[in-house]
């Protein structure tokens, strides 16, 4: 484990990846620049926008450079509503989830006790694959970007939330693996997904990204130590230390730009506490280690100059 080549990996949105970027992916020796199309309960349709620019020719020359270089190119994004499209509804309401009234809903992700919708969200997910230009061989279809989004019919509840997330990961690397055999799917531990999922094993090819996002909701109760700290070492024991990554919020600017009213403003970069993290992070046995690095664009830079990224640049991982 000590030996294995830690990577590192900035994630921007879509529209950023300019020569900019590129040059910065270059001097601070990113093993990964991955594209992240906004969050929230719109990221089915941010990433329809994403697969537009994708056909792009100048957005794939950007995709081009980087892999040219070296860098390898990820996309990340909540993924559930466009893989199982909501205008489904209208035929098949028993595909979506009861919410906590018992009324099924299109507000998000849908009803894990559901073959058909299941099959649908699989066929979907590999034909997505497949669009991701230049894509490394790990994909990131994430459920839905918000809590208790978990269905509350008698056959969903008799297993949790976590449970569900892994059978369906677990369903969808099958299905890539026919088509992209060396693929691999994380499992996303966040929200209700930060937990172990019981009855189960992952599959080959499932992997692990935490995204310690409760640290940056509730600053001033959260702490890495005891039961949450147990806890969250008994998800990496049960998914294994390999593929494993950690998803900061270390440069993440769209979490100001949002609260400032959809705003850029400037941004400082937590040094010590990005240091400290590596050094944590290592010694949990994470092996990528990747941060959010959004609204730090090229107009960000002519307002603000460019953020230091001097941890990332002076890393000892
Ligand atoms: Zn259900």
């Amino acid at each position: 484990m000590q030996n294995t080549k830690k990577k590192m990996e900035l994630i921007i949105h879509p529209h950023e990846l300019t020569d900019r970027w590129i040059g910065l992916a270059k001097e601070l020796k990113l093993d990964r620049v991955s594209i992240h199309p906004v969050g929230g309960m719109s990221a089915h349709e941010t990433l329809q926008e994403l697969l537009k620019t994708i056909k792009d020719k100048n957005f794939r020359a950007q995709i081009d450079k980087l892999t040219n270089n070296g860098i390898e190119v990820g996309y990340e994004f909540h993924a559930l509503s466009y893989l199982l499209p909501r205008e489904l509804f209208a035929e098949h309401p028993e595909y979506f989830r009861k919410d906590a009234k018992g009324e099924r809903t299109t507000h998000g992700n849908f009803c894990f006790s559901n073959k058909q919708a299941r099959e649908i969200i699989c066929k979907n997910a590999v034909k997505l694959a497949k669009e991701l230009y230049g894509s490394c061989n790990e994909y990131y279809f994430w459920l839905d970007d918000a809590m208790h989004l978990e269905c509350n019919c008698d056959e969903c509840k008799k297993h949790s939330f976590a449970h569900h997330q892994l059978s369906l990961m677990n369903e969808i690397i099958t299905e890539l693996r026919k088509e992209i055999p060396d693929a691999k799917i994380c499992y996303l531990a966040y929200y209700e997904g930060v937990a172990i999922p019981e009855d189960i094993t992952p599959n080959d090819g499932v992997f692990l990204e935490y995204a310690p996002f409760e640290r940056y909701l509730k600053p001033e109760t959260f702490a890495f130590e005891g039961e949450y700290l147990e806890l969250v070492k008994n998800i990496i024991k049960f998914f294994g230390t390999e593929n494993s990554k950690i998803l900061e919020y270390w440069y993440d600017n769209s979490f100001y730009y949002r609260r400032a009213g959809n705003k850029l403003v400037q941004f400082t970069a937590n040094n010590e506490q990005i240091n400290e993290d590596f050094e944590f992070y290592k010694d949990l046995g994470f092996e990528t280690f990747s941060s959010f690095a959004c609204n730090l664009c090229d107009e960000y830079v002519k307002l603000f100059g460019e953020p230091d990224f001097s941890a990332v640049k002076n890393r000892t991982i």
